[in-house]
């Protein structure tokens, strides 16, 4: 594949993508402005700047909005209520509670860990709310706390019944469970479709994570997902043809939650947090209110956009992650929140890279490269690639073409990469990263887009 050659719109098309900071369930890594968020956010009630309503008494929920004595009999024209719109609300994303936890399992962590954070919360004053709050907000619909955090459990492990949710109840804190439907009650591990409903019946949010957890931007990628897993995919791709594959794990998802839990699914978590073009726009067609990335930042009333909206997927083992989430440090918007997504993340999800995120390469010493165009303003002295099992690189960087390479010298080793590229970008120091698999053992022609025969 050439680098920014004749075919690098397509090349774009295919990598707009990216989401996520964090890794979760993947190990996808995309950009991270490490620059702390600046100040707090106003109060709630102190109007946003240039919001025309002007200065309107915090109502903490819908009802007693309509309180005007005069709108009482004439329900002409209803004047949206005035919400706070400095406020700012973060997500979590955790995955999997367990007691011994293996060492590198980056989606467990153990109760009493995430008991603490819990009570961070608290002590960091964040009001935790439901979901529904959260978009009834962005709606103009619900006023919020300035301060909030939506806590999200992905997946469908049962842990989330049996400890997650007794530690919550405890706190009084609403939650969301994105599930992804063929788990649901596979054993071992995986929730029933009875606790699901019991959640339900006690107000737990319960929304979709797909069908299969598959990655959505590429049914044939067989390192997204188990062998099992693999298999059902390429028989649903080879019945339903990809953008049916598609439909199911986006619409059928969503529809079989509803029908099966009697519920409204409104939220979608992607899987790994990957998304591309095609993905975004049946998440619109679905009438998802919200979709979410493992990008960790600040949600704003009107920025990033409702299918991008990053959450910071915690992870043992790195507490930086947690902490970030305490500070909405990230791609987010710092401050006064302006509507319009962060430099950073503009930058992971148009950046042409070889290879490319996700791709399975075999041979040992490839050129890395990263086409630092859409990055903005970068300094070129600040330039730094780093390579997971390599260290810090010894990269060039064209400044005329904005190409970063690196000739790989000794041989790869570790089947995941990871490339992390870091500069100064605008003033702001900014990271990108992105992964790709190295596999010497596979054929070279496994890699053309021909449809995988069935497993
Ligand atoms: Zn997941």
């Amino acid at each position: 594949m050439k680098f920014l050659s004749g075919k690098a719109p397509l090349l774009i098309a295919m990598l707009l993508v990216l989401g996520l900071s964090g890794s979760g369930c993947s190990k996808i890594k995309a950009l991270v402005a490490k620059k702390k968020a600046g100040g707090s956010p106003p109060a709630a009630g102190s109007p946003a700047p240039g919001d025309p309503s002007g200065p309107v008494a915090p109502h903490p929920s819908g009802a007693g909005t309509a309180a005007a004595p005069v709108a009482a009999a004439t329900p002409a024209r209803p004047v949206a209520p005035a919400v706070n719109k400095s406020a700012a609300v973060m997500v979590l994303c955790y995955h999997r509670l367990e007691e011994k936890p293996r060492p590198k399992d980056p989606l467990a962590i153990t109760p009493a860990e995430f008991e603490k954070e819990m009570q961070a919360l608290k002590d960091a004053n964040f009001a935790v709310i439901p979901m529904q709050d959260f978009l009834a907000w962005r709606r103009g619909d619900k006023e919020i706390p300035p301060k909030c955090a939506v806590v999200t459990i992905d997946d469908g492990y049962s842990s989330g019944y049996d400890s997650a949710w007794p530690i919550l109840k405890k706190f009084n804190y609403p939650f969301t469970m994105f599930v992804y439907v063929n788990y649901i009650g596979s054993g071992g591990k995986s929730i029933t479709w009875d606790q699901l409903g019991e959640m339900r019946d006690a107000g737990v949010d319960i929304e979709s994570h797909t069908y299969s957890h598959g990655d959505l931007r590429n049914p044939r990628d067989k390192y997204a997902v188990d062998a099992h897993t693999y298999g059902m995919i390429q028989a649903d791709v080879q019945s339903l043809g990809e953008d049916g594959w598609l439909r199911k794990e986006i619409i059928g998802s969503k529809q079989t939650l509803e029908k099966q839990l009697g519920i409204k699914v409104n939220c979608l978590a992607y899987p790994f947090g990957k998304y591309n073009q095609k993905v975004r726009e049946m998440v619109k067609e679905a009438g998802y209110e919200g979709a979410f990335t493992v990008y960790g930042q600040r949600l704003g009333y009107s920025a990033p956009a409702a299918d991008l909206l990053g959450r910071y997927a915690v992870e043992q083992g790195n507490p930086k992650i947690f902490q970030d989430a305490l500070t909405m440090v990230g791609g987010g918007a710092g401050g006064p929140l302006p509507a319009e997504p962060s430099m950073a993340q503009m930058a992971a999800s148009s950046m042409v890279t070889v290879p490319a995120q996700g791709e399975t390469i075999t041979n040992p010493k490839p050129v890395i490269k990263a086409n630092l165009a859409t990055m903005g303003d970068v300094d070129p002295a600040s330039i730094k690639m780093r390579i997971s099992g390599l260290g810090v690189v010894k990269s060039t960087y064209d400044p005329a073409s904005k190409n970063l390479s690196y000739q790989v010298v000794q041989p790869l080793t570790d089947k995941n990469v990871t490339v992390i590229v870091s500069a100064t970008i605008g003033g702001k120091p900014a990271e990108t990263r992105w992964d790709f698999n190295y596999d010497p053992a596979k054929a070279p022609a496994a890699a053309s887009p021909k449809p995988v025969t069935k497993l």
